[in-house]
């Protein structure tokens, strides 16, 4: 139980500050281990603390996303063989994929994870 008065009466005695930067509204509970004053601060501070790791996320998604968008046109276009130059001109970015791999004949290979 959370309120932001103090009730004696109901043990909400614990005067604690919310965690959230935006918020650090004092409130009174009973439990002594909570940080925020409601659920919706809770959520709201570790989108923030997680806000760069989502963006990148966010941004790897989409990049295989185009990826695999380019490599549907390229497929469907029947060219099944094609450089690194032409990939980029089909509009294919090399910014979201994973570590190379040197295979046993020495070429390095990428791989890209794509569902048809
Ligand atoms: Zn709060």
């Amino acid at each position: 139980m959370r309120s932001f008065e103090p009730l004696y009466d109901t043990l909400d005695a614990i005067k604690l500050n919310c965690l959230f930067s935006k918020c650090n509204r004092t409130f009174y509970t009973n439990n002594s281990k909570a940080l925020f004053c409601c659920d919706s601060h809770r959520g709201k501070y570790f989108r923030e603390i997680n806000a760069e790791r989502l963006q990148h996320e966010k941004n790897y998604t989409v990049g295989f996303s185009n990826n695999a968008k380019a490599l549907k046109r390229l497929y469907h276009s029947a060219i099944r063989h094609c450089n690194e130059r032409e990939l980029i001109i089909a509009g294919f970015s090399f910014k979201t994929m994973g570590q190379p791999k040197q295979t046993q004949d020495g070429r390095v290979c990428f791989k890209f994870l794509i569902s048809f």
